[in-house]
């Protein structure tokens, strides 16, 4: 007999750093979820940007079952071929000519950065190791990542930090062209800050920092974690902006909701991260690559990737709409499926509750920090679902406004 467990479990036994919503998801289906007590979601939320594929697609429970049914894990002293397949499927769908595997998106800009560096002070001495960021960017929760995060709010408690990164401001070229300089190893970005807010990089921007880094020998590096494999109707955002960077992490919806990272780079580069250089147990597992390829080769056509912008029109004529009657939001904006409704004044801190409210009439949403809630639903939800889910949130912003007057 299996435990019963409920929410309340959670208070009593897990290190309290979530607070998840009050229901336990049990089961779903494409953008559908049910609770424990069968009540219906439709899902925005996408399990923070992963399941760009929705929930339980057929094709991906048939990839994850029949490398089930084969091979585990075997550790890094051996390769795979479904690995090794979804690496030429990343090569020659992308500007890389290699890519190192790992867990999740923390771990694949902790090896960018630990490539730059190293490659810097291969290439030009221990001085240049500079690592140039920016303000309320979100890059994962290990000591480098937070580090280079810029929310000081979830580093400044673990200090001593990681010297020698520096932040400057996002979508401002002068600020950064301030930092970079000959000792700078690599400036990273997320082209469309995710966690901070979703704020897409101005063109100029990136093409900026692109010159920047050129002129002073430093690497790009691009977080794509949140905004790659779909997410804005280009298969990477660097695709959309037309600016390549060295280095470009992808994590989140490469696995569809199966763990899986991944950093891609160029020949030059990749060869700095020799024998022994840096690794990790379960990177490269064969149950990932089966997954991880499958999603790659589900999402990476023509038809998917249109249909993203197809849909980022319904999100934001919809979002519109409710605001033309609510008049909740300053803005909605974002690229793609990655949509953020910025709150106005008056509703200003209030992003968290509208997620709640939603929950309670049956739709998932993410916020992005107190003033914005965030919508990364399936790349392939259809369009009766983002309208009955559109439907469930205006009615929990009316629960809201009524509540507050
Ligand atoms: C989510 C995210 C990360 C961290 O990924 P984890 O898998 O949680 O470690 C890093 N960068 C960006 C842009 C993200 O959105």
């Amino acid at each position: 007999m299996q435990q019963s467990v409920s929410r309340q479990d959670f208070d009593r036994w897990m290190v309290p750093a979530y607070s998840p919503a009050s229901f336990i998801p049990d089961r779903a289906e494409g953008s559908r979820l049910w609770d424990e007590n069968g009540k219906e979601y439709i899902d925005f939320a996408g399990g923070i940007a992963v399941n760009a594929l929705g929930h339980a697609h057929p094709d991906l429970q048939q990839a994850l079952q029949q490398q089930a049914a084969k091979l585990w894990h075997t550790g890094n002293g051996y390769t795979n071929a479904p690995i090794l397949r979804l690496a030429k499927q990343l090569i020659d769908a992308t500007f890389a000519d290699r890519v190192f595997f790992c867990n999740s998106g923390a771990e694949a800009n902790e090896a960018a950065l630990k490539l730059a560096r190293k490659y810097a002070h291969e290439q030009s001495g221990a001085e240049k190791s500079g690592i140039v960021a920016f303000n309320n960017a979100f890059h994962g929760r290990t000591l480098f990542t937070v580090t280079a995060g810029g929310q000081p709010a979830y580093s400044k408690d673990f200090a001593p930090l990681p010297p020698a990164i520096d932040h400057a401001i996002f979508n401002d070229l002068d600020s950064a062209a301030r930092l970079i300089n000959a000792q700078t190893a690599a400036v990273i970005v997320e082209p469309i800050q995710g966690e901070g807010g979703v704020v897409p990089a101005d063109p100029a921007f990136l093409r900026g920092l692109r010159a920047l880094c050129d002129c002073h020998n430093a690497l790009l590096i691009f977080d794509e974690v949140q905004s790659g494999v779909g997410r804005t109707g280009a298969l990477y955002a660097y695709m959309h902006y037309g600016v390549t960077p060295d280095i470009l992490s992808t994590a989140k919806a490469l696995g569809g909701g199966f763990p899986i990272g991944a950093i891609l780079t160029t020949e030059k580069l990749a060869a700095t991260l020799n024998v022994g250089s840096h690794g990790t147990t379960y990177g490269g597992n064969p149950l990932a690559g089966a997954v991880g390829g499958k999603v790659l080769e589900l999402i990476n056509r023509p038809e998917v990737l249109e249909g993203v912008q197809l849909r980022h029109r319904w999100f934001t004529d919809g979002l519109n709409a409710i605001n033309q009657r609510l008049r909740l939001f300053k803005e909605v904006r974002g690229l793609g499926l990655l949509i953020g409704a910025v709150l106005n004044e008056d509703f200003s801190g209030r992003a968290k509750q509208i997620s709640l409210a939603a929950a309670e009439e049956g739709v998932m949403v993410l916020i992005a920090g107190a003033n914005v809630v965030r919508f990364a639903p399936s790349l392939i939800i259809s369009e009766q679902e983002v309208k009955e889910g559109l439907a469930r949130f205006e009615r929990a912003c009316e629960a809201l406004i009524k509540g507050a007057s």
